[in-house]
């Protein structure tokens, strides 16, 4: 088979697409006006920003586009979610937050951030497939919650977190509930009218639109504290002049995305399960990280015994695949996943995983391609690897790659 180029790792980022890339051009070229000023060319500018802001109102549901307040990204959005709705709970006396163990780094690090504040965290661990239910919300709710946090999807496992249940749940209980929807918007139904979320984190870059744009959906009757002080833009919410291109690039890739979701999503599933499948048959001792049901229609984590997830990175980098060990976040350090190491993983598990994240650009010529190299690479890895022979003699199993 030929040497290609497969991008799998679209939980990392997305290419930008077409409609979004001419979308945007115009705002980084003659329509180069700041949309606070009075004139035509700043009011066109505010206009494009404001039909942005419409269209990712009317994608996800909510009622109107003044919810929607744009950011730099997912990690602002969840900065200001999980920051602010706990300085708002701080004001009526209630500094308890509810988070889960799985989170992004932007969640868990805000929180971290608001212990050495004073408030108490409380960290719910997720099972063994990476779930959070909505009674273990239920029964961590106490007096003095102020906010609780829960993803809707993992982006390292692909789990998917019932947070229609758990928005019921913290709205009977009068708590405010955010959940950091950066791996689920664009990828799959999401109707604020109908579910009882508060505020909701959102990143373009996940769904097709430039790096450096995201939003966060927060109710109407939230007044949220603001995070950048210094200017009217976003309700003098978040100061600085917008991020204009972006923003009307992330308005037409939601539009674009929400326009065939069940179609894409299913032929994304049917990738997944093959690869998924063709990955455990053909490589002896390796084994999937989190469940099959509630799980992304693109995400696929494996871990393999006696592999160090790096090396097989770098291999794969030189077959021409492009995957992730962990989360491209923590890549570079050492420590392994602590999402793979909260859903049970032992450190040689979850250092030898590899994350595979299908997208609307990938073929079958992709996962035939995957299963022609994959294999190979972690036998030969393997025959390397002194922890696989370590493995081999003190369990006694039969090492196939000599
Ligand atoms: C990518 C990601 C983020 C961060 O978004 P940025 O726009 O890169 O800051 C936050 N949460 C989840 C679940 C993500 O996948």
């Amino acid at each position: 088979m030929e040497k290609r180029f497969v991008y799998a790792d679209n939980a990392a980022t997305t290419n930008v697409s077409e409609t979004a890339f001419n979308a945007m051009l115009p705002f980084l070229k003659e329509q180069y006006g700041n949309p606070s000023s009075i004139y035509s060319l700043g009011m066109d500018a505010a206009k494009a920003v404001l039909n942005a802001r419409r269209q990712v109102a009317e994608v996800l549901g909510a009622a109107r586009p003044s919810e929607i307040f744009f950011t730099s990204g997912g990690s602002e959005a969840d900065n200001m979610a999980v920051i602010g709705g706990a300085e708002l709970g701080a004001k009526s006396g209630n500094r308890h937050i509810i988070t889960s163990n799985i989170e992004h780094h932007a969640v868990l690090h805000s929180c971290e951030y608001l212990e050495g504040k004073g408030f108490e965290v409380t960290y719910l661990p997720a099972d063994e497939n990476g779930l959070i239910s909505a009674e273990q919300v239920s029964n961590a709710i106490r007096e003095d919650t102020a906010l609780v946090t829960i993803m809707a999807v993992n982006n390292e496992i692909g789990s998917i977190q019932p947070i229609s249940e758990i928005g019921s749940i913290c709205r009977e209980r009068g708590v405010l509930f955010h959940t950091d929807a950066v791996q689920a918007v664009g990828h799959m139904e999401i109707d604020l009218q109908k579910s009882c979320i508060d505020m909701l984190s959102l990143s373009g870059h996940k769904f097709h639109s430039p790096k450096g744009v995201g939003a966060l959906y927060v109710r109407s009757w939230i007044d949220l504290p603001s995070l950048i002080h210094g200017g009217a833009q976003e309700r003098g919410k978040r100061a600085g002049t917008e991020n204009v291109a972006g923003i009307v690039a992330m308005g037409a890739a939601i539009t674009e995305a929400a326009a065939d979701i069940s179609a894409r999503s299913e032929r994304l599933a049917k990738m997944r399960d093959r690869l998924t499948d063709g990955i455990l048959a053909s490589i002896p001792h390796s084994r999937l990280n989190g469940g099959i049901k509630c799980r992304a229609a693109g995400n696929v984590n494996v871990s393999f015994r006696g592999i160090e997830g790096e090396s097989l990175l770098l291999a794969l980098d030189i077959a021409g695949i492009a995957a992730s060990s962990g989360s491209a976040c923590t890549s570079g350090s050492i420590d392994p996943s602590h999402v793979l190491t909260a859903i049970g993983l032992p450190e040689e598990l979850a250092k030898g995983s590899l994350r595979l994240t299908l997208g609307d650009n990938n073929t079958d010529d992709d996962i035939d391609y995957i299963l022609k190299v994959l294999p190979d690479t972690v036998k030969k890895l393997r025959r390397m690897s002194p922890m696989w022979q370590r493995i081999c003699r003190e369990e006694g199993i039969d090492d196939y790659t000599i």
